[in-house]
């Protein structure tokens, strides 16, 4: 019979034994501020993920990882050596980045012990209050140690909580000589502006699979991402002087305008969508009257729907710009990532063993579709299958951001386990 944890909050001794390591290094992580920035043409798209990255490297080294090295585009690669000759190497990946949406400078993170159910007041001035009424998923983390914000930033759950519990785990396993697999540790950069494996060398990886933590949830093991393409559209009309502009002048910010009008309101928009629902989804104009240029999202977990969305928006504008022959338009299609669910079907066995990792933590698996993309669907993408686990982390690229430390020790025992099971699996 498995044991039971000494602290009934956690979902095994391994989670309760691992949870004030990955507390320690997640209160230790989120204060580095880490946002990448979208508009930037560097790589890393910001020199402050670096910071997080060398701490890495020094903690990874001090803890005894081999091979630990710093890439030149910014990842972090470690290897904590396998015990079975014959098992396969497994890769855990997280990202060092933040969401450039909200800030992620001077995060205060607030550790609310056995949380009693009432309304959470952030300290910040922005009167920002989580209530588990209007929170998904918060009601059920009653007497759970929480993480938040003081309302002012994000928490940076994503994905420092997945960096700390692959950390943690890493130590672990080295303290311990029980069976296991080769483990590959992964830190990228820029994964919130979705290049976080732009410059991931794969063979000097050298995993033969990994999952990513950047999930949610407790249990949830994901599967399938959307597919995604960014549109961007470009509006050229005529710039003349206001005061003689009669008869001649083109807004080009009007039809851009009515272009982002005319697209659904009612459906395919994140607004009024859920589940397996695509859209597609304006994200940021700029512009003046002579060019102006809107730069959209379109996703679907349907690679036909997808394409589908992309020719809505091209018809729009065909119809809108077409009404002014003097105006005229460009649309540019760029894939940004695909979904992962076919290339994992070809290889049921990683998930089956993502699925079994959590049991032996103490967790029942949910398996769960993505409405957005991972790190992982591009690796699966170029070759390596790779799943998306959860870390425990909530209402990411908020200032509402919020992480149970019970969840994320037991994301912590996970990764042990997953490890260790690998290794087994190539004893037998
Ligand atoms: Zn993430």
């Amino acid at each position: 019979m498995a044991r039971s944890p000494a602290d009934p909050r956690f979902a095994s001794p391994l989670a309760e034994e691992l949870a004030v390591g990955v507390l320690e290094r997640f209160l230790r992580y989120v204060v580095i501020d880490t946002q990448s920035n979208p508009d930037s043409t560097a790589y890393p798209s910001t020199a402050k993920q670096l910071v997080l990255s060398r701490l890495l490297v020094d903690e990874l080294r001090g803890l005894g990882l081999s091979d630990v090295e710093l890439t030149k585009h910014g990842y972090v690669f470690a290897t904590v050596p396998g015990t079975v000759p014959d098992a396969p190497t497994v890769g855990l990946i997280a990202h060092v980045d933040t969401a450039p949406g909200t800030s992620g400078t001077g995060v205060t993170p607030i550790v609310h012990r056995a949380w009693s159910g009432g309304l959470i007041h952030l300290d910040g001035d922005t009167g920002q209050v989580l209530d588990p009424a209007e929170m998904p998923g918060l009601a059920e983390k009653v007497g759970n140690d929480l993480v938040t914000t003081d309302g002012t930033t994000l928490l940076g759950a994503d994905d420092k909580a997945g960096v700390a519990i692959i950390v943690t785990a890493a130590e672990r396993l080295l303290a311990e000589d029980s069976p296991r697999a080769t483990l590959r540790v992964g830190f990228t950069v820029d994964e919130e502006v979705g290049k976080g494996t732009d410059h991931f060398d794969l063979e000097a990886f050298g995993a033969d699979f990994a999952y990513t933590f950047d999930g949610s949830g407790l249990g949830e093991v994901e599967v399938e991402t959307f597919s995604a393409y960014q549109l961007v559209l470009t509006v050229n009309g005529v710039g003349v002087h206001p005061g003689t502009g009669r008869g001649r002048l083109v807004n080009a910010l009007k039809l851009l305008a009515a272009v982002v009008d005319g697209l659904p309101h009612d459906r395919l928009s994140p607004e009024t969508t859920e589940d397996r629902e695509g859209f597609v989804h304006p994200e940021r104009m700029i512009g003046n009257t002579s060019r102006a240029t809107l730069w959209l999202i379109a996703r679907d977990h349907d690679d036909d729907a997808l394409e589908g969305h992309v020719e809505l928006v091209r018809r729009i504008a065909t119809e809108v710009v077409g009404r002014e022959p003097r105006a005229s338009f460009t649309l540019e299609v760029k894939e940004q990532y695909r979904n992962m669910r076919p290339a994992l079907d070809r290889h049921p066995e990683i998930v089956v063993a993502a699925e079994e990792a959590i049991r032996r933590a103490g967790v029942e698996p949910v398996r769960s579709i993505i409405r957005g993309g991972t790190d992982g669907a591009r690796l699966t993408e170029k070759g390596l299958p790779t799943p998306n686990l959860f870390t425990g982390g909530q209402n990411y690229h908020s200032v509402c951001e919020w992480a149970s430390v019970q969840d994320m020790a037991a994301a912590a025992a996970t990764a042990v386990e997953l490890v260790r099971l690998w290794g087994e699996r190539s004893l037998s």
